[in-house]
């Protein structure tokens, strides 16, 4: 091998990684290990200043490796890998060390962590030496898409595809198309018609050719890989198989079951009921006690089932909005009407909530704030009281314990992830959090693709979301969408893991272990084989195979040692 002539550039990331690296000193240092060119400290890497220095050394000394000490290669070793290939050197022979997230933000010590800081510098100079050049792969792509859920998200996802010509398949495991929109009367903060924006979606769903329907329907399965997955669909019609390219997963949340909350007495007090109970009232138009009569007294009650200890400690993010819209929706069909709003925190975020806010005062909701973790206790009336029961609070803002007299409770039903999510994610192959949500590939840069490629989630499936960001996630999964079916191929990161068809004895101890179903057995031939659109280049079969036939590309033996022995 010649030998190589590397450059060598130390971001200090504003202070962020030099108020406790001294990158002067790690720049210098670097500059003595062998095969190291040029060695700098810089301000920026990642600005255009920062790579177009780069590209400059490239082309003017010659550079044929170069190793960035900067930020975690998640954050920007594309835009590295960009410059490189923008001098004309293959983008592969650059290497990052992570002296932020590794160094300067879990350190104080500013001679530890320049000393590491330089030991790691000095492992990526090691490693780069062996990098090799690679090319990316491209596969083709299949204009097709599933959706997998028939709320207001998989809606519109299925018609931003469909409208633009794409074929879209799309499955709804209900026996109707709209979700949880579809059972809600007015939408917060403008007081829209639910009904009217998911009636008109569907409407146009239905009668577009280039959606096929699949309702009381299920995705049994899928294979394959971006591009060129292959699901079966099955319904009361038979088993339906399909070939897309892409799969938006849309399946929304599922309203929390308030009879958990033992102490309002849901299921058994006919008048304790569900923010979804109380939209089917106001969609009839007909707000009564379970006498018949209408109430006086309604109290709203937020957090049911959201930030609490017991239950989920996720805000639930709808449902302080909503609870103002039930003062607003009241108080029109019922003026005389005493409306209680009893929450732990109004969070009134996002465009034109704080004016709903304000707006609810006005038309004299009467509100009143307990204690996170407490329940309001619930009291029956007496045949003398004008209501049909007391509910027992300590307002936090007077300091006092009030009763508050009431004849029907609206208990404001946060969201839960669906009882099927774990099966969802294991079909399309993607993580779910703690609380059951999918997880996204990252959640500020990456918010709706996956860990699969090819696999997006929308909506509420990801966590708890109200109507625009869940359409907003949807366009955005589709617009990804768009993007690689306008391409027509799809490109591939030349990072994957090879079988050595005569090293592999066909033992087929790698052929479970892959996370992301990435590892063929050719029962013909016996040797197995990686689906190289589909491995990530975790390296989980590359240490377990016996018979070391598996080799990761970017990641061999020879670059590991090396790194490890420089940062020795
Ligand atoms: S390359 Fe990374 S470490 Fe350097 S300035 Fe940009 S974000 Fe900060
Ligand atoms: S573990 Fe290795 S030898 Fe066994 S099937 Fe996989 S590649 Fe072949
Ligand atoms: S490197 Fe990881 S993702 Fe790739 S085939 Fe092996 S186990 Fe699967």
């Amino acid at each position: 091998m010649d030998t190589p002539k590397i450059g060598v550039y130390v971001c200090n990331c504003g202070t962020n990684i030099k108020k406790v690296v001294d990158c002067d000193e790690v720049a210098q240092q670097a500059s003595e290990q062998p095969g190291v060119v040029c060695a700098r400290s810089y301000k920026y890497m990642c600005s255009n200043p920062g790579q177009e220095m780069i590209i400059k050394d490239i082309q003017e000394q010659g550079l044929d490796r170069v190793v960035v000490s900067a930020c975690s290669p998640r954050m920007h070793e594309s835009t590295f890998r960009g410059a490189l290939a923008k001098a004309g050197l293959n983008p592969y022979f650059l290497e990052m060390a992570n002296i932020r997230e590794q160094c300067s933000w879990v350190h104080t010590d500013p001679r530890a962590a320049t000393d590491k800081a330089t030991d790691l510098t000095r492992g990526a100079v090691r490693r780069v030496v062996f990098h090799e050049a690679l090319e990316k792969r491209f596969v083709d792509m299949c204009p097709a898409t599933l959706v997998i859920g028939g709320g207001i998200t998989g809606l519109t996802a299925a018609l931003e595809l469909a409208e633009s010509g794409n074929q879209v398949y799309l499955v709804e495991q209900s026996g109707r198309l709209g979700g949880n929109l579809a059972n809600v009367d007015l939408t917060a903060p403008y007081l829209d018609s639910a009904r009217d924006l998911i009636r008109e979606r569907i409407l146009r769903a239905t009668r577009n050719p280039n959606i096929t329907v699949f309702l009381d329907a299920k995705v049994e399965s899928l294979d394959g890989y971006v591009g060129n997955f292959k699901a079966k669909v099955a319904s009361a019609g038979g088993t339906v198989p399909v070939e897309i390219g892409s799969v938006v997963v849309a399946t929304g949340y599922k309203p929390f079951d308030a009879s958990r909350v033992k102490a309002f007495g849901h299921g058994t007090n006919p008048n304790v009921i569900t923010s979804f109970e109380f939209e089917a009232m106001l969609r009839k138009g007909r707000i009564l006690t379970d006498k018949g009569r209408p109430p006086r007294y309604v109290t709203v009650i937020h957090c049911v089932g959201s930030r609490s200890e017991e239950f989920h400690p996720y805000c639930s993010r709808v449902c302080c909005m909503t609870a103002l819209k039930y003062g607003q929706e009241i108080k029109s069909a019922l003026p005389d009407a005493f409306v209680y709003d009893l929450y732990i925190d109004m969070h009134a975020f996002g465009k034109g909530c704080e004016d709903f806010y304000k707006q609810a005062s006005e038309i004299r909701t009467i509100f009143m704030m307990f204690q996170k973790n407490t329940a309001p206790q619930i009291l029956p009336g007496g045949p003398k009281d004008d209501c049909e029961m007391f509910l027992r609070v300590d307002d936090k803002l007077s300091g006092e314990e009030v009763d508050i007299p009431t004849d029907l409770v609206v208990l404001m039903v946060g969201m839960e992830a669906r009882d099927d999510s774990a099966e969802v994610a294991r079909l399309v192959n993607i993580s779910r959090d703690k609380d059951g949500w999918f997880i996204e590939s990252h959640p500020k840069l990456d918010p709706v693709a996956t860990t699969t490629d090819g696999v997006y989630i929308a909506g509420c499936c990801q966590s708890p979301k109200d109507i625009n960001e869940s359409v907003a996630q949807a366009r955005a999964a589709t617009a990804r969408i768009m993007a690689k079916i306008a391409k027509g191929r799809i490109e591939v990161d030349a990072v994957f893991a090879e079988v050595n068809q005569d090293d592999c004895s066909g033992c087929r101890v790698c052929n479970d272990l892959c996370p992301y179903g990435a590892i063929d057995f050719n029962s013909e031939t016996r040797r197995s084989n990686v689906i190289s659109a589909m491995c990530k280049a975790c390296g989980a079969c590359v240490t377990a195979c016996p018979s070391a036939a598996i080799k990761g590309r970017h990641f061999t033996d020879e670059q590991i040692f090396a790194q490890i022995e420089g940062v020795l």
